[in-house]
C-alpha cells in the first residue's frame, strides 16, 4: 500500500464506504470506474476495459464522459445496480494537492426521481419490511411523487402478496427477517413467490435498530407532529421501523431534503378487495400470462388516460378494487356523469391532454431537483385549471367537484411568479444562465448589459484591427483554454502593431492579445460567471417559494389524476358500449345481460364476440358447473364473470347491456395447470396448494373461478377431488362459483344439490367437424370433442385416426360396464382381458 498514489488512496477510502454500489469517480470531464466496478460496468455498458499501472499492479478501469452519464446510469439502474456518484467538490485550481471528492448522490432503483429514469405510467416504489413479534410491518414510498404508505400484516404470505401487488423497484429487508434462513419463518424460504421476488427485486438488508419508541420519535420529528395518532398510525406500529428505514435510506442516497414527503398514510389491505398473486396473473390485470405484455391486459383496455399521473392512478385502482358500496358508487356516478355528456368529455380531454406529470414535477421541486422546464410545465398545467373548473362547475358528482376545491389561490400565485421570472423556453441546465427573464432583476440586467457590450466590442474588433494593421486575414477568436486572441499568419507578422502581446504560437500563425482586449475578456467572463450565478440563485429562490406549496399542489395533482382516470373510464365505456352496473352491498343474485369479455372482445374486433348472460341466483344457480368442448369458450366466460365483478368494484362500467351485481369480498381463481419449475413443486402440488388456499379463505361473499380441478393426476383421483371440492364449496362456503370441468360425470352433482346448475357451450357438429358457437346454454355436456380439436390443431392424420380407434374401444368398455366412469390409468377387473386390451 506504500506506493498508492494519493488519488488511489482517496478512491479506496470512498469506495470502502460504498461497497454495494458502482462508484462513478469524477476525474476532470470523466467518471472513471476501477477494479471490480470497472469489470462489471464495462460488461453491462459495453465499455472498453483499460487499465492503469503495470503487470500485477495494473488495475482495471473504464470511464464515461460526464455529460453522457445519465444514459449509462439509467442502464445500470434498470439492471438492478446502485450507482454512487462521486464529484470533485472544490475547484481544482483553488486547492493545493489532491482535489476534495465526495459522493453527492447514490442512485438506486427505488430512489430515483429523475423523469428519464422512471416509467411514466407506473409508480416506482421503494418498500421496506420489518418484523415485530408475530407481525410484519410493511412501508412503501414513491420518492418521485411523495406517496408514502404503511401497513401491518399478520403472515408472511400476506406480505408476499402485498409485495407482489406493489411490485417495488427495490426492497429493504430488516435483518430480523433472515432471508438466507430456510425456515418458513423467513422471507427467503424456498417458495416460488419468494424466489420470484428474490430474483426480480434488488434487496438491501438493514440493521433493525428501530424499536417502537425509537421509530416513533423519528417519525414525529420527520412529520413535525406531537403524536402519530394525527396520521392514524397507531394501528400499524410494527411498520414504524420500516417507515424509518425508508426515510434513512432516502436520506443516505439522495443527500438532499425531501420536502415532498410530508405525509404517510396507513392502510389495511382489508380496505380493498384482496387479490392474490395467482388471481392477478390469471385475470391478466396489468400484464398477460403468456408474454407478460401490457397489451392484452385489462389495464390495456381501460387505460385511455392522458397524463402519466392518471395512468399510475388507474393502475392502482385496477390492482386495488374497493369494498365499500358508497365509494364504488361515487366513482360510478362520476363516470356516469361524464358518460352522459359528450361536450364535457371533449372539453375536459382537451385541457387534460396538456397537463404534465405535475405530481412528479412537484416531487422534484420539493427535493430541489427540478429544472426551469419543470417550472414552465407546472405553469402551463396550472393555466388549464380555470377552464377545467369551469367545465366541472355544474357537476353533481362529488369526485368531479374535487379540482374545484384544491389550490385555487396558490395556483394563480405560482403562475404569476413563474411567468414573471422564468423565460418561456428555458434551457435544460440551470447553471448556465439563460433562464431568467430580462426585466426581472435589475442587477442581473446590468451585468448582462455589460457582458453584451463587451461582446459587441469584440465583434467590432476584428474589422477595426484589420484596418489598423492593414492585415486582411487577421482574425479574432476565442478558445476555452486561452480566452480571446487576435490571430495573424506568420507571413504578416511584420505588420503586427506594437501593442500586441504574444500569447500562443501555432504552426502557421501567432496569437496575440492587447491590454484592452484582456480587460474586455475579464469583464465578459466575470460577467458571464456572475450572471450564471445570479440567475441560478434567482431560479432556486422561485423553486423554494413554490416548494412551500408542495402539500397543496400534491392534492391538486391527485384530484386531476382522478379526473383523468374517470374520464378514461367514461371514454372506454362509450367506445365499447359498456353499461353502468347496479351495485348491492348485501349478498344477492348476480345478473348480467349480454356480457362480454373486455379483452377478448377487443382483440376479436367489432361484433365478433358472442355475448352471454350471467345468472348467479342465490337459490337456483349459485354454483355453475360448466362443461363443454375444448376451445368452446368456457375459460373466457368464467374470466369474463370475474372481470365484470372486478371492473365494477374499481368504479368502471362493465361490458354488458345490463348488470346487477353484489359486492364480492374476494375473487379467487384457479386456472389451468401451470408448471412451475422454480417452485420445486409439481404441477399437481401447485394446483392443490392453490385449491387449499381457496377452500381455507373464501367466504359466502367471494367469487370463485375454478377452471379444471384435479387434472394433473389419475382420472379417478382427480375426479374424486373435483367432486369433493365442488360439494364443499357449495355446502360449506356458499360462495358464488363457476366450475369448469372435462369430467362430465361431475355434472350429476347438479341433480343432487339445489343451487347447483349445469351450463355448457353450444357447438355445431357436422360429421367429424365441429364449429364453435360460443353460446352458453343450460344443461350438461357429455363430450369434450378433444380429438376434433386436436385435428383442428394440426395433429398428424395418423395420430388422429389412432386416437379415434382407442376412443371407440374405451367407449365400448364403458358401455359394457354400464356407464362406469372412464379411467385411463386402471382397467376394470371384471372385464375380460381380451376385450380390455385397449392399445
Ligand atoms: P379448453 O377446455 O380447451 O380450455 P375453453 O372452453 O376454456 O377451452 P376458451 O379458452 O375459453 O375455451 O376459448 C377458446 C377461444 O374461443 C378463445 O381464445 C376465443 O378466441 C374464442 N372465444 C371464447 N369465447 C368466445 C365468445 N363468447 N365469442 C367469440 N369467441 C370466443
Amino acid at each position: 500500500m506504500a506506493d498508492q498514489t494519493p488519488m488511489l488512496k482517496q478512491y479506496l477510502s470512498i469506495k470502502e464506504r460504498h461497497q454495494d454500489a458502482i462508484l462513478f469517480f469524477r476525474l476532470g470531464d470523466f467518471y472513471e470506474m476501477f477494479f471490480d466496478d470497472a469489470v462489471k460496468a464495462s460488461k453491462e455498458l459495453d465499455l472498453v476495459l483499460t487499465g492503469r499501472g503495470k503487470d500485477e499492479k495494473r488495475m482495471p478501469m473504464c470511464g464515461i464522459p460526464f455529460h453522457a452519464a445519465e444514459n449509462y446510469i439509467a442502464k445500470l439502474i434498470d439492471r438492478g445496480y446502485k450507482v454512487a456518484i462521486c464529484e470533485q467538490v472544490e475547484d481544482p485550481k483553488a486547492g493545493k494537492g489532491i482535489v476534495k471528492r465526495e459522493v453527492i448522490r447514490i442512485v438506486t432503483p427505488g430512489t430515483v426521481i429523475e423523469a428519464n429514469l422512471l416509467t411514466e405510467k407506473a409508480n416506482n416504489y421503494l418498500a421496506a419490511i420489518t418484523k415485530e413479534k408475530n407481525k410484519y410491518g410493511l412501508a412503501y414510498i414513491d420518492a418521485s411523487t411523495g406517496e408514502f404508505k404503511i401497513t401491518e400484516l399478520d403472515s408472511k404470505e400476506k406480505v408476499l402478496d402485498e409485495i407482489n401487488r406493489i411490485n417495488p423497484a427495490e426492497l429493504l429487508v430488516s435483518d430480523l427477517i433472515d432471508s438466507s434462513k430456510p425456515e418458513t419463518e423467513s422471507l427467503g424460504s424456498d417458495e416460488k413467490r419468494n424466489r420470484e421476488f428474490h430474483s426480480q427485486v434488488p434487496q438491501t438488508s438493514f440493521k433493525d435498530t428501530y424499536d417502537i419508541e425509537n421509530a416513533e420519535e423519528r417519525l414525529k420529528e420527520t412529520f413535525e407532529v406531537s403524536s402519530l395518532s394525527s396520521f392514524g398510525l397507531d394501528s400499524v406500529k410494527s411498520a414504524w421501523g420500516a417507515a424509518v428505514a425508508i426515510l434513512d435510506y432516502l436520506k443516505e442516497t439522495q443527500k438532499t431534503a425531501l420536502n415532498h414527503i410530508n405525509n404517510i398514510k396507513p392502510y389495511h389491505p382489508s380496505q380493498f378487495m384482496f387479490i392474490d398473486a395467482a388471481t392477478r396473473r390469471n385475470l391478466e390485470l396489468v400484464k398477460t400470462i403468456r408474454d407478460k405484455s401490457y397489451k392484452g391486459s385489462l389495464l390495456w383496455v381501460l387505460d385511455k388516460t392522458k397524463t402519466s399521473m392518471g395512468g399510475r392512478k388507474l393502475r392502482q385502482w385496477v390492482l386495488q378494487p374497493l369494498l365499500e358500496a358508497e365509494k364504488i358508487n361515487q366513482r360510478l356516478d362520476a363516470v356516469s356523469e361524464l358518460f352522459d355528456s359528450a361536450e364535457m368529455r371533449a372539453e375536459l380531454a382537451q385541457e387534460i391532454e396538456n397537463i404534465s406529470d405535475i405530481e412528479r414535477v412537484v416531487g422534484r421541486i420539493a427535493s430541489a431537483k427540478a429544472n426551469a422546464r419543470d417550472l414552465i410545465a407546472l405553469k402551463e398545467s396550472l393555466q388549464r385549471l380555470p377552464k377545467i373548473r369551469d367545465v366541472l362547475k355544474d357537476c353533481k358528482s362529488e369526485l368531479l367537484k374535487e379540482p374545484r376545491r384544491s389550490a385555487s389561490g396558490s395556483a394563480e400565485e405560482i403562475i404569476e411568479l413563474i411567468s414573471k421570472v422564468i423565460v418561456d423556453e428555458p434551457p435544460l441546465t440551470i447553471k448556465e444562465g439563460g433562464l431568467i427573464k430580462s426585466d426581472y432583476d435589475p442587477e442581473i440586467n446590468k451585468i448582462k448589459q455589460a457582458a453584451r457590450e463587451g461582446k459587441e466590442w469584440i465583434a467590432r474588433l476584428e474589422n477595426e484591427e484589420r484596418k489598423r494593421s492593414g492585415i486582411k486575414s487577421l482574425k479574432v477568436g476565442y478558445t476555452k483554454v486561452f480566452g480571446y486572441y487576435i490571430e495573424i499568419t506568420k507571413s504578416n507578422l511584420a505588420q503586427a502593431p506594437d501593442d500586441y502581446i504574444r500569447k500562443q504560437t501555432l504552426v502557421n500563425a501567432e496569437r496575440f492579445i492587447t491590454p484592452e482586449l484582456k480587460d474586455k475578456e475579464s469583464l465578459i467572463l466575470n460577467a458571464d460567471e456572475r450572471m450564471k450565478e445570479m440567475e441560478y440563485r434567482a431560479f432556486c429562490g422561485v423553486r423554494e417559494r413554490i416548494a412551500i406549496k408542495t402539500a397543496e399542489l400534491q392534492k391538486l395533482a391527485d384530484s386531476l389524476a382522478q379526473i383523468d382516470v374517470l374520464l378514461s373510464l367514461a371514454e372506454v365505456a362509450i367506445e365499447n358500449h359498456y353499461c353502468k352496473p347496479e351495485m348491492r352491498a348485501v349478498i344477492c343474485d348476480m345478473r348480467v345481460v349480454e356480457s362480454r369479455h373486455p379483452v377478448v372482445e377487443k382483440t376479436l374486433g367489432a361484433h365478433q364476440f358472442v355475448p352471454n348472460d350471467i345468472e348467479l341466483d342465490e337459490a337456483e344457480s349459485r354454483f355453475l358447473l360448466i362443461t363443454g368442448p375444448n376451445m368452446a369458450g368456457k375459460s373466457t366466460y368464467m374470466r369474463q364473470v370475474a372481470l365484470i365483478a372486478l371492473m365494477a368494484q374499481i368504479g368502471s362500467f362493465v361490458p354488458a347491456n345490463e348488470a346487477e351485481l353484489c359486492l364480492v369480498d374476494r375473487i379467487f381463481t384457479r386456472i389451468g395447470a401451470m408448471d412451475d419449475i422454480f417452485s420445486g413443486q409439481s404441477t399437481f402440488m401447485m394446483e392443490m396448494t392453490e385449491t387449499a388456499n381457496i377452500l381455507n379463505n373464501a367466504t359466502d361473499k367471494s367469487l370463485i373461478i375454478l377452471d379444471e380441478i384435479g387434472r394433473g393426476t389419475a382420472t379417478f383421483d382427480g375426479m374424486s377431488i373435483a367432486a369433493a371440492v365442488a360439494e364443499y364449496i357449495h355446502a360449506k362456503i356458499k360462495a358464488k362459483t363457476l366450475f369448469a370441468t372435462h369430467y362430465h360425470e361431475i355434472t350429476q352433482l347438479a341433480d343432487k344439490h339445489a343451487g347447483m346448475k349445469n351450463l355448457n357451450v353450444l357447438i355445431k357438429e357436422e360429421g367429424d367437424h365441429v364449429t364453435f358457437l360460443h353460446k352458453i346454454v343450460e344443461g350438461p355436456a357429455d363430450r369434450s370433442y378433444g380429438i376434433q380439436v386436436a385435428k383442428l390443431a394440426g395433429l398428424p392424420k395418423e395420430v388422429v385416426k389412432r386416437a379415434k380407434e382407442v376412443y371407440d374401444k374405451l367407449e365400448m368398455v364403458e358401455n359394457d360396464l354400464g356407464n362406469v366412469p372412464r379411467r385411463a390409468s386402471r382397467v376394470p377387473k371384471k372385464v375380460d382381458k381380451k376385450q380390455t386390451t385397449l392399445f
